[in-house]
């Protein structure tokens, strides 16, 4: 038995069978595996997915030229090339002509064959190109993939899926029914795979040390995902406590989450609007079960990932639509395209993207990217029928003049749409303070913006310059100087009658409740798993109490500090898991 100490940062409690995922190589792994079709099907696959292989490889080409030069650019151009090679190109048609195997298996076979060869050659320039053949081979092997024939697709029943990190370009072929719990050797408590996790209800931890190499597909796992522990090759008796915990965190989650509609309301009558966020139509669904009173972060990115390219306007108006049909007249930010690398999918990972500094993200690299920003805010245009409240709310803002660019667009296309006989209201457009620019610009953002949203994820990130996705184990979180940011936001948006809410991961904490109500936030946006215990704690506490805490909070000079006087305040939540544990 082993016991390893990670990040908890989706709670409960799962037990399994390990599997272990290793990113697209496992795709090359497997390929041979994957199940012979007809071979006229086959070969249609592979013409396919060289095809959206070069799509992609131009587009992004394009981009990366327009961004950084043509030099950059002619890498990606050369690797779509590449894929035209006549040697790669005859050897998976051959093994796919004599009708054995897969596309997967035969694209496999050809990469490895064209990369050995490179890797041989005497000349260093061809040697170096066998990195490239590496490169597309798995690139056509992704765009072969799909749920069918993704290895996290097709999962055994109740694994504990374990990953050195899971991109947004993997989850979106995880079959979640089948997952127990979630480990990763990286990510942070805002990194993507612990956003999809507590998404999903399933329970993770993230930043386990040396997890792939003592861990082996098959060996029995169980994941504690309050604690943060992930127990290898569990004993009877460590079992039995195991169990009594996940026996009590599940009756306190099943007490909290009974009432979905108990108004969120502290004791002394304080009201807090409670939001969701969401990355697709199954998030909003899973909000308006656990009682959501709109959506107060839609994120679009992972929708954009999944397809490669730009997603078509009919397309987005349509999803949209949708999700406005759900919600009815309750809000829902829809924000626009946040570029950032940390959401990027693996394969451009290491292209001068991921170097962008803050006016080449976010709402930043909309502006300068209209063929993409167009059809989004007409998207949301089209689709914000009366009776519904869709609204805008733009990324990485650094300043007033961002706000009215995108305002002006908005009337401009809005304009556009009337000319065409469609006639749309101008949704309020809201401005995300998540830079430390914008922290220092909140009054006067504030006074142009229709409302604001904290977004305590990157600011972390900037003001510590942490990354995302090593996340921090540490006390960052509890830093006064985040604190301080908060506070000064909520006052600007007061000055300026403006609405402000919080919807970076911090909002789902429950023991920061007390803390976000006290330093004046009234509306908080989180992962539709963690509205109930937050919706517990509030309704356990007072406003008052919560004022003298964060007066209190306010005075410390050190995250240490504040972290314990937090814990020395557990949350109604935790006490209540505690009851339930002690009892049992
Ligand atoms: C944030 O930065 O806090 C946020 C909510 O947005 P995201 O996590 O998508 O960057
Ligand atoms: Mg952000």
């Amino acid at each position: 038995v082993r016991v390893f100490l990670g990040s908890p940062v989706s709670p409960g409690f799962g037990e399994g069978p390990a599997f272990l995922y290793r990113g697209l190589e496992t795709l090359l792994l497997i390929a041979h595996e994957a199940p012979p079709g007809d071979p006229a099907v086959e070969r249609a696959r592979f013409t396919d997915a060289v095809a959206a292989a070069r799509r992609e490889l131009r587009a992004l080409g394009r981009q990366i030229e327009k961004d950084y030069g043509r030099a950059e650019g002619r890498i990606l151009h050369a690797q779509a090339f590449m894929l035209d090679d006549p040697l790669f190109q005859a050897t998976v048609r051959s093994r796919l002509e004599r009708g054995n195997g897969s596309a997967e298996a035969a694209v496999a076979t050809a990469m490895t064959r064209l990369e050995t060869r490179f890797r041989e050659s005497a000349d260093p320039y061809i040697r170096e190109r066998a990195l490239d053949v590496h490169d597309i081979g798995l690139r056509v092997l992704h765009h072969l993939a799909d749920r069918a024939h993704h290895p996290l697709g097709r999962l055994p029943d109740g694994v504990v899926l374990l990953a050195e990190e899971l991109l947004p370009s993997d989850t979106a072929f995880l079959d979640p029914a089948r997952v127990r719990a979630i480990v990763t050797e990286r990510g942070g408590d805002s990194s993507h795979v612990a956003i999809l996790a507590r998404a999903l209800g399933i329970p993770a931890v993230t930043q386990v040390a040396g997890l792939l190499d003592a861990i082996e597909t098959g060996d029995a796992v169980a994941v504690d995902g309050e604690a943060g522990r992930v127990i290898h090759q569990i004993e009877v008796a460590a079992h039995a406590e195991y169990a009594r915990h996940a026996l009590a965190y599940r009756s306190a989650t099943d007490t909290v989450r009974e009432q979905p509609y108990a108004e969120p309301v502290t004791r002394d009558g304080a009201r807090v609007t409670l939001l969701a966020n969401a990355a697709g139509p199954a998030d909003v669904d899973a909000a308006d079960r656990c009682g959501a009173a709109g959506i107060g972060l839609f994120r679009t990115e992972f929708f954009y990932l999944l397809r490669h390219e730009g997603v078509p306007e009919d397309e987005q108006a349509a999803a949209y639509r949708a999700m406005a049909a759900r919600m009815g007249a309750r809000p829902i930010n829809i924000r626009t395209l946040d570029l950032a690398p940390d959401k990027l999918v693996p394969l451009a990972e290491d292209l001068p993207f991921a170097r962008a500094p803050i006016r080449d993200r976010g709402v930043h690299h909309s502006l300068r990217h209209p063929e993409l920003l167009r059809p989004q805010l007409r998207a949301i245009l089209r689709a914000a029928d009366p009776g519904r409240n869709l609204r805008i709310l733009l990324p990485g803002v650094t300043g007033p003049r961002d706000v009215e660019s995108v305002r002006a667009l908005v009337e401009e296309l809005r304009a556009e749409l009337a000319a065409a006989g469609v006639i749309a209201r101008t949704p309020p457009i809201g401005a995300m303070i998540e830079t430390p620019p914008a922290l220092l610009m909140a009054p006067e953002i504030a006074r142009v913006a229709d409302f604001l949203c904290i977004g305590t994820n990157d600011l972390l990130h900037y003001l510590f310059g942490h990354e995302r996705q090593s996340g921090s184990a540490d006390d960052t979180m509890y830093e006064p100087s985040l604190l301080r940011a908060i506070q000064s936001v909520v006052r600007a948006a007061a000055a300026a009658g403006k609405e402000v809410s919080l919807c970076g991961e911090l909002a789902g904490a429950p023991a920061f409740t007390m803390l976000l109500l006290g330093l004046g936030l009234r509306i908080l946006s989180m992962s539709p798993v963690r509205l109930g215990e937050i919706r517990y704690n509030l309704r356990e506490i007072t406003a008052d109490d919560a004022t003298t805490l964060a007066d209190h909070a306010l005075e410390l000079g050190s995250a240490k500090e504040i972290r314990e006087l937090l814990a020395a305040h557990a949350s109604p939540w935790q006490r209540l898991v505690e009851r339930r544990s002690a009892g049992s």
